[in-house]
């Protein structure tokens, strides 16, 4: 195996891992997003605003739309653009009845000279631009009852947000901080809150007993970085703010710290048309943000100079292109989604950031590309297979010819389920020399008379059961 397939094994061996602990914990999840809206973000293919962590969503609750620098052409034609869109709303229509899907539409920004946004030159002005232009177009096309559209800034030195509403109020969760002297993310909630263990008992247990106020010591805070810990968190936490806010409980709460929720509270409910139903998870994504933005300040703060620009800047390892790569952290890869109206631009940007990234740290192998389409449910048929797979892959393949026609690559084709995130790959174009991992998993059972749900099923069982082994005991026992 050469060095690119051996990143790659890796790779997969990683995800397989992460997909395997939403798989035990998509009972948690579960729970978290019927207190939720359905949730729609578009942001720029920076692999430095990528995930859901920092408005404390768990991964697979938001739908993201990424295209370099949030550019996307809003033209009725885009299909991509307008069918995300209409996914989470008729989501919310049917799921989520009297509470509007939500959309939050990105742009990012840094505090230090040059690490703005690649795709508009740093240029904060046309940033934000891309963004009010797609915020406008969309509320044409919806009312605020089918669809809340919010303008927004990621910062990418601690990943604090700043919230546009449509009446012109700011919500800058930085600033907030710093107004109410936060140097620590547990000063967000109630002294009582953090002192004693917490009373229901499942969540009680998901935490290894601890109270709150232990899950923020050590050099990284397991409220944040143990998967089980944190999700568990922000279960027990949505489902408690939602419980005050319905209650009007403000004054006897004993879960947040009391100014900093009435003072937020206060601020949302003065902005005008913002329909009732989002308060409380508007709420709860703002209090997580400040907590969230005051831990990755202390984390950089305790990094050396050479981690913490890695950090910062660009240091993308990957392309990937196409849905279903939520478990990946931050900064892991530039992302490219189907959806800008022209995939070969955001393409051709995500190719300088990488080639930029190589020559700062040169690489034993290739620019790796990964491509990965995502199906909502079961494989029923081969011509399912055909319609959903791979007949889109090789679509988008056709892209890749032209941005990376006269370079060496090396493609990684995969497809997931949209609740499992677990990439299988497959080849659809055998004779492609550029697809190279050697791991076909539809390879006995690609046709019409071959294909069988089961067979499909087995197969990927196969797959997973192979690796997982081997992925824990890499894990576990280096
Ligand atoms: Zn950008």
């Amino acid at each position: 195996m050469g060095p690119a397939d051996e990143y790659i094994d890796q790779y997969l061996k990683e995800n397989i891992i992460e997909s395997e602990t939403i798989q035990r914990m998509r009972h948690v999840i579960r729970e978290f997003s019927s207190r939720t809206p359905k949730v729609i973000v578009t942001k720029c293919i920076d692999g430095r605003v990528h995930g859901s962590k920092l408005k404390g969503y768990p991964v697979t609750t938001i739908r993201f739309g990424r295209t370099d620098g949030n550019i996307v052409s809003t033209s009725q034609n885009n299909f991509w653009f307008w069918n995300r869109i209409d996914k989470a709303v008729n989501d919310a229509r049917c799921n989520t009845p009297n509470m509007p899907a939500l959309f939050i539409a990105y742009m990012h920004r840094s505090d230090i000279p040059g690490l703005g946004c690649a795709a508009h030159g740093g240029d904060e002005v046309a940033a934000a631009k891309a963004v009010k232009d797609q915020v406008a177009a969309v509320r044409k096309v919806f009312s605020r009852d089918q669809l809340y559209v919010i303008e927004g800034i990621t910062n990418t030195d601690s990943m604090a947000e700043t919230l546009i509403f449509e009446d012109g109020t700011v919500l800058d969760t930085l600033q907030i901080g710093n107004d109410f002297g936060f140097t620590d993310p547990s000063q967000i909630f109630h002294s009582v809150f953090l002192k004693y263990p917490i009373k229901d008992p499942a969540i009680s247990k998901n935490i290894g007993f601890r109270t709150p106020e232990q899950l923020f010591t050590g050099k990284t805070f397991d409220f944040y970085d143990e998967f089980q810990t944190s999700l568990s968190m922000k279960s027990f936490l949505i489902r408690e703010i939602s419980g005050i806010v319905s209650a009007g409980e403000f004054e006897t709460q004993k879960l947040i710290q009391p100014d900093l929720l009435n003072t937020l509270y206060q601020k949302l409910l003065s902005v005008k048309d913002l329909p009732k139903t989002l308060l409380p998870s508007l709420l709860y994504q703002i209090i997580w943000n400040i907590a969230y933005s005051i831990y990755q300040k202390r984390k950089l703060s305790l990094m050396n100079p050479d981690d913490r620009w890695k950090l910062l800047d660009h240091a993308e390892e990957i392309i990937c292109y196409g849905d279903g790569f939520e478990l990946l952290q931050r900064n892991k890869a530039v992302l490219v989604k189907t959806g800008r109206g022209d995939d070969t631009d955001a393409l051709l940007v995500a190719k300088k950031v990488l080639s930029k990234n190589r020559q700062h740290e040169a690489k034993p192998y290739p620019i790796i590309i990964h491509l990965n389409v995502e199906n909502s449910c079961e494989l029923r048929s081969w011509a399912d297979f055909n319609e959903n797979i791979s007949s889109r892959m090789n679509t988008m393949l056709r892209n890749l010819d032209t941005v990376f026609e006269k370079e060496e690559v090396v493609i990684l084709t995969t497809f997931s389920y949209l609740d499992q995130k677990r990439f299988y790959p497959i080849k659809t174009k055998e004779d492609d020399p550029r697809i190279s991992y050697p791991v076909n998993i539809v390879a006995d059972i690609n046709g019409d008379d071959k294909f069988s749900t089961i067979g499909l099923k087995t197969m990927e069982a196969f797959y997973a059961a192979q690796r997982i082994t081997s992925a824990y005991e890499a894990k576990y026992f280096g």
